[in-house]
């Protein structure tokens, strides 16, 4: 199937708030920004980049291109208030998010769209839902990757919706400037020009011998990426960094067998937990706490990543065994099984494979879900 990818990126953001926040400031050349000897650009409202004045800039250079230009401290926090609403608009229709700054992301709606209709109105919904929430405008672009989809979201701005269609990236890409190419930085821009390569057309349709002296051995991604040729994943950004079940016992516990259904039954919760969010664990590990404080944690990594709570339940026990041989008569107050490593289980595309939750795990989760985390457990987490 075709991935259809979105790149929304918000329009000159902070100078927007603010502008948005300050009606005075709206049509005025804006830059929003650390004044004083060495402060730099941080936004520049589209007014005064007609005069040429850019992010990054530093302040004294964008002044003296637009002397007139209306200067305000950025205000990071309302920046970061405004983001959360734009980012919630994003979760609406993916939980397949990969954000790349306060104001830009991609979005693998791929699946969202039987749901919602086609990507494109998607991103019309995106757009409607964001000049709602925050009154500011976003310029998108679809397609059927990434490094597209980026292109193609700065074709229209402000305002923008672009979009490219798998049949039509060459015929789009063709006649744009090298300088487009995301990544390609100024100075190999400067050197690809000089060497006669103007778009991305040449450049996909260039000798070796052209490329080999400026890309050496990335010539044939190069070649690729302006052919617009693009396998990477949207990697959601995933917000946990671990997820755990762990138990402090009412009274110290020292017999294996005991210790191992607890452990059974704790590795069943943790996993009905990555599951309740999507997620897999590359990484399963035992928390031991002895009676005397002393704390001990072993993990080991497992590939493929997993949610299943078999899987997850095997390595720990085993894990909490070779502890027990190394220290036998160990008294324990605290046991807990803690799963890291998380990804997103669709963006692994092994969901359907390896990690599958098996019908066990489906019905434990229901049930759980009905009846609270108490009710049902497996014959192994029973002493
Ligand atoms: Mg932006």
């Amino acid at each position: 199937m075709t991935r259809a990818v979105l790149h929304v990126d918000m329009d000159a953001f902070y100078a927007s708030v603010e502008q948005h926040d300050d009606p005075r400031l709206l049509g005025k050349p804006l830059i929003v920004g650390w004044d004083g000897g060495r402060g730099v650009v941080a936004a520049a409202s589209y007014e005064v980049r007609r005069y040429g004045v850019r992010s990054a800039m530093p302040m004294r250079t964008a002044l003296r291109l637009c002397p007139q230009a209306v200067c305000v401290r950025p205000r990071m926090q309302r920046y970061q208030e405004v983001s959360r609403l734009v980012f919630g608009v994003f979760h609406e229709v993916t939980p397949m998010v990969q954000g790349l700054s306060l104001d830009e992301a991609f979005l693998d709606v791929t699946a969202s769209q039987e749901l919602l209709g086609g990507a494109v109105d998607i991103a019309r919904r995106i757009k409607r839902r964001i000049r709602e929430l925050t009154g500011l405008t976003a310029s998108v672009g679809v397609a059927p990757n990434k490094l597209v989809a980026k292109i193609a979201s700065e074709l229209m701005k402000p305002d923008g919706l672009t979009v490219v269609t798998a049949e039509r990236v060459r015929a789009v890409l063709d006649p744009l400037s090298v300088r487009r190419l995301p990544g390609l930085g100024r100075k190999t821009g400067a050197r690809v020009e000089a060497a006669g390569i103007g778009t991305f057309g040449e450049l996909r349709s260039a000798p070796d011998a052209l490329l080999w002296p400026l890309f050496g051995r990335y010539s044939a991604w190069m070649r690729e990426r302006a052919s617009g040729i693009d396998e990477r994943p949207v990697l959601a950004d995933v917000e946990e960094k671990s997820l755990s079940a762990e138990d402090t016992f009412e009274h110290d516990i020292g017999e294996p067998r005991a210790l191992q259904a607890q452990l059974a039954r704790l590795a069943d919760l943790a996993a009905a937990r990555l599951r309740m969010r999507q997620l897999m664990a590359g990484c399963i590990g035992v928390k031991i706490r002895r009676e005397d404080f002393t704390t001990f944690t072993r993990q080991r990594a497992v590939a493929p990543p997993t949610c299943e709570a078999r899987a997850i339940a095997a390595v720990a026990a085993e894990l909490l065994g070779r502890w027990l041989a190394g220290n036998p008569g160990a008294k324990l107050r605290l046991l807990g099984v803690v799963l890291t490593e998380l990804n997103c289980a669709s963006q692994l595309g092994l969901f359907e494979q390896a990690g599958r939750p098996g019908r066990l795990d489906a019905a434990l989760d229901e049930a759980c879900a009905r009846f609270g985390s108490r009710a049902l457990r497996r014959g192994s987490a029973i002493e």
